[in-house]
């Protein structure tokens, strides 16, 4: 089956150039029992490299099967070693920092056996040499002779039709050197078996053929016993799944140093973790906004995440209308826009001092009996409100949607608070001024599941609110005791919250002001008229005076709320909060396609820059991008160290079989273990710390 045609090699060194091989002549059978000796330096080993296609010839032709090699390409001979060659080297080329067990798993895994199988395999044949109760050391720390045992039990788990051994006995005591020959020789009946010994003697009685080397060159080839030429194909090998084999292969690789795997797992998951952090640092750095100054005139809800959106054509906007804004990055849909900008106070967002004649406010409800502007402080105004028409019941962990008009939901540890009842602040400084606010008792209705501050009202109060932002002022005309005309104009317009005891009827009035100086407004029939930019509306009403110092505005009945709301309220613009304020471009890109104009909140309320912002956002920008970088070089230096301690086990592996295509696939198997569990880690501390973050803030 192997022909060598006057095969030479030299070896070229700087100086000189050595003949290993001198025109060998040879053809050698399956079945054979083949030993090769000769003094050191007369070319055993090279000649079995070159049978074993680990080295190449410079001269001559060896024929394998009739198929000239010198046409063998790098695939061909990785193929011919994989298929052919079981290899016992005389110097071991054990994978060091493998156990025995995983030194023999290695060959049943490039047959294309599972990892499982392939340990069950290896620890058979482990007993046949003699290492059954070795399968854990390390190959570094086994004797010479465990080491050779170790190293044919590697080339017998290969099923191949040659294998080649260098000096397989020369580190065994008698003993074990004949157990190992007696195996060759049982292995040899349909397989060719080439053996260099130094020991003729002993393995003299198992061989049947034996070739004597001296000086590169054969001066003795006899053949002891004649075996029948026996017709052994190639060893058909099943197809094996490549990407199978080197998951197992990595697999092996990754458990076989578990400190090693752990210690890479910790430094890829550092680099990705603080590239993560900078990436995310110099992204939010990209936009230069945020080192303006920002202005709240124009908005009092200036968040970077809210966008205020209408119809291109100005166009009043169905509900339907609104829904097609939830595009991707979205977070949720605010029908009731101007309502965003309206600050909310429960009961602990305000402070309440002591003054002249009020009482505290009930510990039990919180209702706080009376009281006026100079004893509340209001300290948070940073909570807007929002309306429960982005909720649905799913959103819900108890209770309901806020239906009636005083009703909302929110977050709370605690769901006994369902069906209490808050004393809650509304105000928009731009509007109605600094200290005007309106005040309602509000019932919790449901408990919202997201842990979060924001309070979520009724569409009906929130229809109140929204009102209340538009610039409808009423002003009332009347006559004083004295018979003068007299005029209150208000800007602030609420709805009578007629369940709470308040001295008013509605079948008598249809508004009730609430005026600072109460007692300039008589309880008399008046005359009245709206007055707006666009219209006017005038009537003549019976009215009750209404007496809260606090809240200088005027509250209708609902009735008549509805009335002058479906006159001036056109619902032509709402708002939407993205997910982050970096999707701003992609998301008003977005609603351009959909014909709706989108305006940030945020970007129209900043002005001139603000120069320490401007340098801390460079500093940022710099460092970011160092860090990145330098995060990116250490994570391709740990690959590149990997590689090279690797190395040397490759160089093994190829010996044993494995081609280069397998160890790339080996490769990246093990590189996307470490980039998978790096990025499944990065996401759970992403969510973990979201969360956190969420816990903080409620
Ligand atoms: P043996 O195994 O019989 O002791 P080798 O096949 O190892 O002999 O070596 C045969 C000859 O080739 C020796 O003269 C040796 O010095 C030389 N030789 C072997 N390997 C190399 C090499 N890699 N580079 C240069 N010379 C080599
Ligand atoms: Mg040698």
């Amino acid at each position: 089956m192997l022909k060598l045609e006057n095969v030479s090699k030299y070896y070229y060194s700087s100086s000189s150039v050595t003949c290993a091989l001198r025109k060998i002549n040879l053809q050698l059978n399956i079945g054979e029992f083949v030993t090769i000796t000769g003094e050191s330096g007369s070319g055993k080993t090279t000649l079995l490299n070159i049978l074993s296609g680990l080295d190449s010839y410079e001269d001559g032709e060896m024929y394998y099967y009739d198929k000239k090699t010198s046409f063998f390409d790098a695939e061909d001979w990785e193929n011919y070693r994989k298929n052919e060659i079981a290899f016992i080297f005389q110097n071991y080329n054990l994978i060091d920092s493998f156990t025995v067990l995983e030194n023999v798993i290695v060959p049943y895994i490039i047959e294309g056996f599972s990892y499982k199988e392939a340990k069950i395999k290896a620890k058979e044949t482990l007993k046949l040499v003699g290492l059954e109760n070795d399968y854990h050391k390390k190959a570094t720390k086994l004797s010479g002779g465990q080491k050779q045992r170790l190293s044919i039990a590697r080339a017998l788990a290969k099923e191949t039709n040659i294998i080649v051994a260098d000096e397989p006995t020369g580190n065994l005591d008698i003993e074990n050197g004949k157990a190992i020959l007696e195996l060759l020789k049982k292995l040899s009946k349909d397989k060719l078996v080439i053996v260099v010994s130094h020991n003729l003697s002993q393995i003299e009685p198992y061989i049947t053929r034996k070739i004597r080397l001296h000086d590169g060159e054969i001066v003795l080839d006899e053949v002891v016993e004649q075996v029948d030429n026996i017709k052994v194909d190639n060893i058909s090998k099943n197809e094996v799944n490549k990407y199978k084999q080197a998951f197992n292969f990595s697999l092996l690789n990754l458990k076989s140093q578990p400190k090693k795997t752990i210690l890479v797992l910790l430094l890829t998951l550092i680099c990705v973790l603080s590239s993560f952090v900078f990436y995310a640092n110099f992204k939010a750095n990209i936009d230069d906004n945020k080192t303006k100054e920002l202005e709240t005139d124009f908005f009092l809800n200036f968040d970077d995440t809210r966008l205020i959106v209408r119809n291109v054509s100005g166009e009043e906007l169905t509900n339907e209308r609104i829904n097609e804004a939830n595009v991707k990055y979205v977070k949720s849909v605010e029908k009731y826009d101007y309502i965003t900008d309206v600050n909310y106070y429960r009961l602990g967002d305000y402070k309440w001092i002591l003054g002249g004649g009020f009482g505290e406010p009930d510990p039990v409800t919180g209702e706080v009996p009376f009281f006026d502007s100079s004893s509340i402080t209001l300290v948070d105004n940073t909570k807007f409100m929002r309306s429960a028409y982005s909720l649905n019941e799913s959103d819900l962990l108890e209770g309901r949607l806020p239906t009636g008009r005083f009703e909302m939901v929110v977050y709370s540890d605690d769901p006994s608070i369902i069906g209490t009842k808050e004393v809650v602040l509304f105000l928009n400084r731009n509007s109605w001024g600094e200290d005007a606010y309106l005040k309602y008792t509000v019932e919790i209705v449901g408990i919202l599941k997201e842990r979060t501050k924001q309070a979520y009202f009724s569409d009906d109060l929130c229809m109140v609110m929204q009102f209340s932002q538009l610039k409808v002022s009423i002003s009332i005309n009347y006559f004083d005791k004295n018979g003068r005309l007299k005029a209150l104009i208000y800007n602030k317009v609420g709805i009578l919250q007629t369940e709470n005891g308040y001295a008013f009827t509605t079948n008598k009035s249809k508004f009730q002001f609430i005026a600072n100086n109460a007692a300039a407004i008589p309880a008399q029939s008046i005359t009245y008229n709206i007055s707006h930019d666009v219209g006017k509306d005038e009537a003549s009403i019976n009215c009750e005076n209404y007496h809260e110092v606090c809240i200088d505005g005027v509250m209708l009945s609902y009735d008549y709320f509805i009335k002058i709301y479906n006159k001036y309220c056109v619902n032509d613009q709402f708002t939407i909060f993205i997910e982050d304020y970096c999707y701003t471009d992609d998301v008003m890109k977005e609603l351009v396609d959909l014909n709706f104009d989108s305006l940030s909140c945020f970007r129209a309320s900043v002005s001139g820059y603000d120069i320490t912002k401007v340098i801390v956002r460079y500093a940022n920008l710099v460092i970011s991008l160092v860090a990145l970088f330098l995060m990116n070089l250490i994570i391709v230096f740990i690959g590149l160290s990997i590689l090279k301690v690797k190395k040397n086990d490759y160089v093994i592996f190829k010996m044993i079989g494995v081609t280069n295509k397998l160890i790339k696939k080996i490769n990246i198997f093990e590189l996307v273990f470490y980039c998978l569990i790096s990025n499944i880690v990065l996401v759970i501390t992403y969510i973990i710390v979201k969360n956190k973050r969420i816990i903080d803030t409620v």
